[in-house]
């Protein structure tokens, strides 16, 4: 059995020595009386969120990662052994899972079943577009934003897994959108594949509230923040009066040690802006809506999804350490489907 172990608890930006690959022989059976079923793993998430989980404090949401065990996170696998009869061989489940090729699961976490006749999407979209960053996307632009008609809505890391979505919802919803993401080809996608109006990369720019006012000359009414630090700093400066602010991530801050500072928070004050930071695990009891909701749209070819699969556990460290540095080009999954 393959595996990505998690080596020790970092500071700053995750590397490829922070994860190693390990081989183990195990016995590919679900030992009698074990209450667990054996699944073989088809495809892993890499999300940032799992870069907090290398730091060691237990504050948060969700508990670190043990040094000497394998990484977690959300998979698609497939069940080839079973000790309890609600598992059966040949079952597809997405759950949280081990980086690895094969893993017991004694206690499912965050466990969906997956129905044959849901098979015409690819596998790998429940990691993503009928997966957490799709339902990220829509609980936080739906039941956030208070989206209305002709709303201006400015989206960063507008090309990954996330904010690929919110840009399409927002397009759907009749608002006007503008997406920001680090290179050329990222704008290319957004404005040519995903229907954003506009878009730039924000590392060509050298100075972010100059460009927000070009793209937005009336102000924005949403922001839907990926990435905090200085874009929301440049962002609060563009909004416009009763404008909302979802603050769904800050992955600029995640390799940071210090948090960077923001300088125009008083702008809130004035133009009455509502910032309202959120988890998707609030809104679950809106699971089966968004999934009927984002399945139909997608067979009837009104949104699209970008994926970016790496190949084999050998690469999975590598793929998830490039989120940090925007090397992924939509969502980023391991296939370990082999070729
Ligand atoms: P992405 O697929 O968007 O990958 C991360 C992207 O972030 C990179 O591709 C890169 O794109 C961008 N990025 C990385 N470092 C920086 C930086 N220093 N400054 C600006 N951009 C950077 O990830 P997800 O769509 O999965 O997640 C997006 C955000 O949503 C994250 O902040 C994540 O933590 C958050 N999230 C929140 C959830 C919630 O419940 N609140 C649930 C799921 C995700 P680029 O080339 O544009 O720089």
């Amino acid at each position: 059995n393959k595996k990505v172990v998690f080596k020790g608890y970092i500071e700053g930006a995750p590397k490829e020595t922070d994860m190693e690959l390990r081989i183990e022989n195990i016995e590919l059976k679900a030992p009698k009386g074990c209450g667990a079923f054996l699944v073989k793993n088809l495809y892993l998430s890499c999300d940032p969120y799992m870069r907090g989980r290398m730091r060691d404090f237990h504050g948060s949401y969700i508990p670190p990662y043990v040094p000497g065990q394998p990484i977690q996170g959300f998979g698609v696998s497939k069940v080839v052994d079973s000790d309890i009869p609600e598992f059966k061989v040949g079952d597809l489940v997405s759950l949280i899972t081990g980086w690895e090729e094969y893993s017991l699961i004694s206690q499912p976490q965050q466990l969906r079943r997956i129905q044959q006749h849901e098979h015409d999407v690819p596998l790998s979209y429940y990691l993503g577009l009928l997966g957490m960053p799709g339902f990220t996307a829509y609980a936080g632009f739906y039941e956030v934003c208070s989206p209305k008609k002709g709303d201006y809505v400015f989206v960063s890391a507008a090309a990954g897994a996330v904010g690929q979505l919110v840009g399409q919802f927002a397009k759907s919803h009749g608002c006007y959108v503008v997406g920001t993401a680090g290179s050329a080809q990222k704008v290319d996608l957004l404005k040519n594949k995903l229907g954003f109006d506009e878009a730039f990369n924000y590392k060509e720019v050298a100075n972010l509230d100059a460009a927000l006012k070009r793209y937005f000359p009336e102000g924005i009414d949403i922001y839907f923040d990926n990435v905090g630090g200085e874009m929301l700093d440049a962002a609060l400066v563009n909004m416009r009066v009763h404008g909302r602010i979802a603050v769904c991530g800050m992955v600029s801050l995640h390799s940071l040690v210090d948090g960077r500072g923001i300088h125009n928070l008083y702008n809130v004050v004035g133009k009455r802006i509502r910032i309202q930071g959120f988890l998707q695990s609030d809104y679950l009891d809106l699971y089966p809506r968004f999934l009927e909701h984002v399945m139909s749209w997608y067979k009837e070819g009104k949104i699209v999804y970008i994926e970016d699969v790496s190949e084999g556990l050998e690469n999975a460290a590598a793929a998830f350490v490039g989120l940090f540095s925007g090397r992924n080009v939509g969502k980023q999954v391991v296939s370990l489907c082999g070729p």
